[in-house]
């Protein structure tokens, strides 16, 4: 008998389960939703032609696998906390942005979780209702605890600006508001730069700390000034926040875990002390982060040649995604006679859309069509909206 015996079966992951559904399937019309993950018109990944510049840059310069140090390479860190709040921000050169490299987006929340577990004891994160499945679990994880804060409106099929609003007031002072920095995972919808202003306003008049989670840069808009501007706007107004960054979206580099967590603080002083206990955090979780993913977002945006290219890869992909949003919607609106509104596919941003299919009709879509969306079953409003990833055959 196994000493293991006590250990139960874990329930699929939400998301990942649906690939492994997926791989499963041996109809050659199958077709994966699921996972978030940029396809070529062919349906294949994608690696951007200036990863594999930058790669080839390393190559030639022979660069060596010695460990980075806990927080990361400092290139990678003075160049990602540039590209989220501007280089000529004066947050910038009055150091009071603490950046560690983490793990990819997933990395950087978890490391901010451990922060606030630590030093924030009881302080609770307020999250959006829907948000991503995962955000849950990290702060589960964490022993952070955490509620919801209302976000979409089935009926409108838009931004429940008002509940949101009331439920961020209602939240106790003090409280982490967690954020999407752009294109929200996974309703697609934002609030306009209007709506961010008063969502500021009662984030400050209730002293929470904004923490956002930012995934998206660059891919949402095409442009990575204009996917940041949210978080701009927060610190223009000197408050001090936490921002979670990936580069699998942007760059492409899903496997190679690059990321970074980045904390705003009010003095130079604070951020330092700040870093030091990221870095504490760190060490025992995983010693040092991986080096290739953050070599190459530094090649690419120290490389003014690279960096060009790279947003114009970035334009292409955020394009395409649109593109393909028009061709979804044109052909719904064409053959669907059930006088279902599809614009909601036309107004969403960024990879995913939630499609409006309710169980059964999301079940028929896998189990006769071979189409493969995430049933996330933990989602109360399963009956009345799937969130579906409109990436995968068209561009996701
Ligand atoms: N946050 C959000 C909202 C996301 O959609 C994702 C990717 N699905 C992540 C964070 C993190 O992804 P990664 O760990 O690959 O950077």
């Amino acid at each position: 008998v196994s000493r293991f015996e006590g250990i139960t079966m874990a329930p699929p992951d939400p998301i990942l389960g649906v690939s492994e559904a997926f791989k499963a399937d041996t109809n050659e019309m199958k077709l994966n939703l699921g996972v978030g993950a940029y396809r070529t018109e062919e349906l294949q990944p994608y690696v951007l032609n200036v990863v594999k510049k930058a790669e080839n840059l390393m190559l030639e310069k022979g660069e060596n696998k010695e460990y980075l140090p806990i927080e990361g390479l400092a290139a990678f860190n003075k160049a990602t906390a540039e590209l989220l709040f501007g280089a000529d921000n004066p947050v910038i050169e009055q150091q009071r942005v603490a950046t560690v490299q983490g793990l990819s987006g997933t990395g950087s929340l978890r490391l901010a979780a451990a922060l606030i577990e630590r030093y924030f004891p009881g302080a609770k994160v307020v999250i959006s209702s829907p948000t991503w499945g995962n955000h849950k679990n990290i702060f589960n994880d964490a022993r952070v605890p955490w509620s919801e804060y209302r976000y979409y409106d089935p009926k409108t099929v838009g931004l429940d600006f008002d509940g949101m609003i009331s439920d961020i007031k209602a939240a106790p002072e003090g409280s982490f508001v967690l954020l999407h920095g752009c294109a929200h995972n996974p309703t697609g919808i934002d609030p306009t730069p209007k709506q961010w202003e008063k969502i500021a306003d009662v984030i400050q008049e209730k002293n929470h700390i904004p923490f956002f989670d930012v995934a998206y840069q660059g891919f949402a808009s095409g442009s990575l000034d204009a996917d940041a501007s949210s978080v701009r706007l927060f610190a223009a107004r000197g408050m001090e926040l936490l921002v979670a960054q990936s580069y699998s979206k942007n760059l492409g580099l899903y496997a190679e875990r690059i990321g970074a967590i980045n904390v705003l603080c009010s003095s130079a002083d604070a951020a330092t002390r700040v870093k030091s206990q990221l870095k504490r955090l760190a060490r025992s979780m995983y010693s040092n982060p991986p080096i290739h993913g953050a070599k190459i977002v530094a090649n690419v945006v120290g490389t003014p040649t690279l960096f060009n290219e790279w947003k114009e890869e970035m334009e292409m992909m955020a394009g395409r995604i649109k593109i393909v949003r028009q061709i979804l919607f044109d052909s719904l609106s064409a053959k669907d006679k059930s006088g279902k509104d599809w614009s909601f596919i036309l107004k969403q941003i960024g990879m995913f859309s939630f499609t409006g299919l309710n169980q059964t009709q999301s079940d028929n879509m896998t189990n006769k069509w071979h189409v493969y969306m995430t049933k996330d079953g933990e989602y109360p409003w399963r009956d009345y909206h799937q969130p579906m990833r409109i990436s995968c055959r068209c561009h996701h």
